[in-house]
């Protein structure tokens, strides 16, 4: 991928809101630079948006002067790539006496980045990202019992399901569930000792205590804690000596009811590089998935993002926006936050048109990803009949069924209208595919089989 592309891609999912450029700004250079020039030159900036200019202010003016000289190009180019359109960029000496006060958006950052000194760290708490709760987070039917499992256990911790275990694919809401649990507890219990934390950077705390052989603060530290929220287990994969560490924390929290909450990308006994006696300690509470929110889902969560931002959007538009964008929510907020900019870089009220607009490089990989020939194709490898059958009059339910599928799915993934799909299966009448897209709807929400297949059809066709 050229570097253009990823960056904006990275840039794209990082973001939560228009604040969130700061984070994706900090997030990008932190990558990119050694981390002395990045703690000296970017970390101290203070970042805001005015409308379309970014604001960018410095320290002091020698700061500046190497933010100008050094940097500038740099971040005018993200911009670029962030918004589509070039945003001016302003820079500003911060005036004697202000001190920086850092964005909320950068909470999720610090939260993650618990050191091994973590003991000396009290207010754990106050370090979750405040604006991951459970009333931003949208249920439905991809994500209820998982929304409901949080619940409880935010509810009475350590007495309802020991641990928690939450896995989904990416982007489609584990940290914002994880978190949500974290800010109820300590909401309801003040005095409640939280902790949140990636597993890459508990993997750090556990190689920095062998090194200052502070094992035992360590130790102390986690079994101290009522909540242990611990986020991508799956990091601690092929780290024997993390996943002993981690094992005995578990057992120990878990005996004495404090609560354990761990997310995931895969089902337990799929992750591989685990110990077998973890796998299943893993699922001795109540393992809940989170799949790929439905259209309707990602529709409600448009509407809800976009009610808390300045510039509202009609149902038409989110419907246009949730069509298109599917993979997962990270990607849809990544969206919307480009059609938020643009309008207010044109000054226009946004619109499907806009959203067109603001989405045609998105809209235009998708087109050329996934063509009929590529659906059709794809749906009779997978039940395994031939082309031609499907394509054919034949009626049996072994073929029709996938024909009915492969239709649906090409309503979804294609721009094409019902009469030209009804055309490429034999000529039939747009009536008739719109039968089959209804059916398959139905069957979707009725049948877990079809619901299944058709959502590993959706995204082996996506790519
Ligand atoms: P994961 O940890 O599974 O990769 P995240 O929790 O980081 O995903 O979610 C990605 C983005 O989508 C975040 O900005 C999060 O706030 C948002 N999000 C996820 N699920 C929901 C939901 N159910 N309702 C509202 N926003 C959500
Ligand atoms: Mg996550």
């Amino acid at each position: 991928m050229e570097l253009v592309e990823s960056v904006r891609l990275y840039v794209i999912e990082t973001c939560m809101s228009s604040q969130g450029l700061s984070v994706c700004y900090q997030k990008y250079f932190q990558e990119l630079l050694p981390p002395q020039q990045y703690n000296s030159w970017i970390k101290p900036l203070l970042f805001e948006m005015d409308g379309n200019k970014v604001i960018l202010t410095a320290p002091n003016s020698f700061t500046l002067r190497i933010i100008q000289e050094r940097f500038l190009s740099a971040l005018s180019k993200q911009a670029l790539d962030f918004f589509g359109f070039p945003a001016e960029i302003e820079l500003r000496l911060q005036k004697k006496g202000a001190i920086k006060i850092d964005a909320p958006a950068e909470a999720p950052v610090a939260v993650e980045n618990i050191p091994a000194a973590a003991p000396k760290v009290s207010k754990l708490a106050s370090k979750l990202n405040p604006l991951l709760t459970f009333d931003s987070f949208v249920t439905g039917k991809a994500n209820q019992l998982a929304h409901a499992a949080g619940l409880q256990v935010a509810e009475t911790p350590g007495a309802a399901y020991n641990p928690l275990f939450v896995y989904g694919g990416v982007g489609l809401g584990k940290t914002h569930l994880l978190q949500s649990i974290g800010n109820l507890v300590a909401k309801e219990n003040s005095n409640a000792k939280i902790c949140y934390i990636h597993a890459t950077n508990y993997v750090s705390g556990v190689v920095k205590a062998f090194q200052t052989k502070s094992f035992d603060e360590f130790k102390q530290f986690y079994n101290s804690l009522d909540l242990l929220l611990i986020d991508d287990i799956q990091f601690i994969a092929d780290k024997p000596g993390t996943q002993q560490e981690f094992f005995y924390t578990l057992n120990s929290l878990i005996d004495t009811n404090k609560q354990v909450v761990i997310s995931c990308d895969t089902f337990p006994k799929e992750i591989s590089g685990i110990e077998p006696r973890l796998t299943s300690r893993f699922t001795c509470g109540l393992t809940v998935a989170i799949e790929p929110p439905g259209l309707e889902m990602r529709v409600a969560i448009l509407l809800q993002k976009a009610a808390n931002s300045a510039t509202p959007i009609t149902e038409d538009v989110a419907f246009f926006i949730a069509k298109h964008v599917r993979s997962n929510i990270r990607e849809l907020e990544g969206a919307l936050n480009r059609i938020e900019a643009y309008a207010r870089f044109h000054k226009k009220v946004i619109s499907i048109e806009l959203a067109k607009e603001a989405l045609k490089d998105l809209l235009a990989a998708q087109n050329k990803q996934v063509t009929i020939d590529n659906i059709q194709k794809t749906v009779a490898d997978f039940y395994r009949i031939k082309l031609v059958d499907l394509l054919s009059k034949k009626r049996t339910r072994a073929i029709a069924r996938p024909r009915q599928i492969a239709m649906s799915l090409a309503r979804e993934l294609t721009q094409l209208s019902l009469p030209e799909i009804g055309n490429t299966f034999g000529g039939r009448d747009h009536t008739t595919v719109l039968h089959a897209c209804k059916t398959i709807d139905a069957l979707r929400n009725s049948d877990s089989t079809i619901e299944a297949e058709f959502n590993l059809l959706h995204q082996t066709l996506r790519g």
